[in-house]
């Protein structure tokens, strides 16, 4: 533990201490936490690794806590990578993962970067915890608060799915509905941020909270063996989970944990809302805000990603592409990977699958590539998102007759009545 060594600017390099500040004074880049890889790399292996418990604090080494005793700890992370030959083979592809994050303590992989800020909070010794949520972030910075016994303030946008808010409200946090978009919330919570002693996950915390982001790229490594894979496919709303996906594998590289590594990072974003697919399409390096988010894919509707550039880099970087499926092929991906896998996520990763299913039809990514889907969110806290695009149940009497006319009808193969029944 304890092997950072301060924050630096992600563009100049300049260096600050371990405090709570974002931004660089010099150049406005964001900041990014500097470790002593070298120390790490005396310290850590896959032994040791191995030896940690069945959670993110496996790879505490490489996370910006400095006291064990300010971990908050509800049993995030070191979720299943499952692989799904069913998706595979119905795609034409090879070898598929799905690394479920959906089963995460509050169904999403919020939950990682929550974990560091709520923990670094302690450290800072902040009265209170806070985020701009697109829905996820709230739920996850919600419990890890009330586990932490501290206040939390999650600031909203209008018509977020109710079983998100309910989840929020259940831990105990205090629930600002803002009336516009997430991008109106997020800038009155940054205000509040920087006149106020809250910490804040994604805004004044975020070089710490970003940091539980890349957790996902180690344990996918880990899962294969301590092998990166050969392409990554990611939801992106803010970016920040992307860029940490790079961050991540290169640290690995660089404290000696996998040799080498050549993965395509790519992203995947909802056709209603994706300034960062529209600019990785076109060649560009300046994203244009989208104004007024419109798509189902609600926990990625961020209009003006704050690591929007940083996740274009990544993605040129690492000669991966990005794909922007519309809200139809969103709902079919969130059905395929359910019947296929038995793997029930929200429209986010029915967008990383529609992605998916695109990208091989138009030749960029080849069959033979392995391929691990990023699975960040769980759909039964999205229902009324996917419920009008399915078949209504069966009514039936309360009789086996009934029952029977209905199995004639639908004509279920090898489904048949026992002699004499
Ligand atoms: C927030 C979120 C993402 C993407 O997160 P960023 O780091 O902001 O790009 C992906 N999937 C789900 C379900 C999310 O809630
Ligand atoms: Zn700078």
């Amino acid at each position: 533990m304890a092997h950072v060594t301060g924050l630096r600017c992600r563009e100049c390099r300049e260096s600050y201490p371990k405090r709570l500040v974002h931004a660089c004074s010099l150049c406005f880049g964001p900041l990014d936490v500097a470790y002593d890889y070298e120390a790490i790399s005396r310290t850590i292996s896959k032994e040791s690794i191995a030896k940690g418990p069945p959670t993110l604090w496996r790879y505490k080494d490489l996370l910006p806590i400095e006291q064990e005793s300010s971990i908050v700890d509800i049993g995030v992370g070191f979720t299943p990578l499952l692989r799904a030959d069913n998706l595979a083979r119905e795609l034409g592809l090879k070898e598929v993962y799905v690394k479920n994050d959906s089963v995460n303590p509050t169904f999403s992989f919020k939950d990682r970067p929550s974990s560091i800020a709520v923990s670094k909070a302690i450290e800072f010794g902040s009265p209170a915890v806070g985020a701009a949520s697109t829905g996820n972030l709230s739920g996850a910075m919600a419990a890890h608060a009330a586990k932490a016994r501290l206040p939390c303030f999650i600031f909203v946008p209008e018509g977020l799915e109710s079983s998100k808010i309910a989840q929020t409200l259940s831990y105990g946090a205090h629930v600002i509905e803002v009336s516009g978009t997430y991008d109106q919330a997020n800038r009155l919570a940054t205000e509040i941020a920087l006149t106020s002693n809250i910490a804040f996950a994604n805004i004044n915390v975020r070089p710490y909270y970003v940091e539980g982001s890349k957790t996902l790229a180690f344990e996918v490594c880990e899962q294969l063996g301590w092998q990166a894979p050969q392409h990554i496919i990611v939801p992106v709303a803010s970016g920040a989970l992307l860029h940490a996906a790079w961050r991540g594998l290169k640290e690995l590289e660089e404290v000696g944990l996998i040799d080498g590594w050549s993965t395509r990072i790519s992203a995947a974003q909802a056709e209603g809302c994706s300034p960062i697919v529209q600019a990785l399409l076109k060649g560009a390096n300046e994203i244009t805000p989208v104004e007024t988010p419109d798509t189902i894919c609600k926990s990625l509707a961020i209009g003006d990603p704050a690591d929007g550039y940083y996740a274009i880099r990544a993605v040129r970087a690492t000669k991966g592409v990005g794909s922007a499926p519309n809200d139809e092929q969103i709902l079919e991906g969130v059905r395929l990977l359910a019947k296929m896998e038995g793997v029930f996520t929200e429209p986010a990763g029915g967008t990383a699958v529609a992605a998916l299913k695109q990208l091989v039809e138009d030749g960029k990514i080849e069959r033979d590539e392995q391929v691990v889907l990023y699975i960040t969110g769980n759909g039964l806290k999205t229902q009324e998102s996917i419920a009008p695009a399915l078949p209504k149940p069966y009514q039936i009497e309360p009789t086996i007759e009934s029952f029977r006319q209905l199995v004639d009808k639908l004509q279920t193969p090898r489904v048949k009545w026992l002699e004499g029944m």
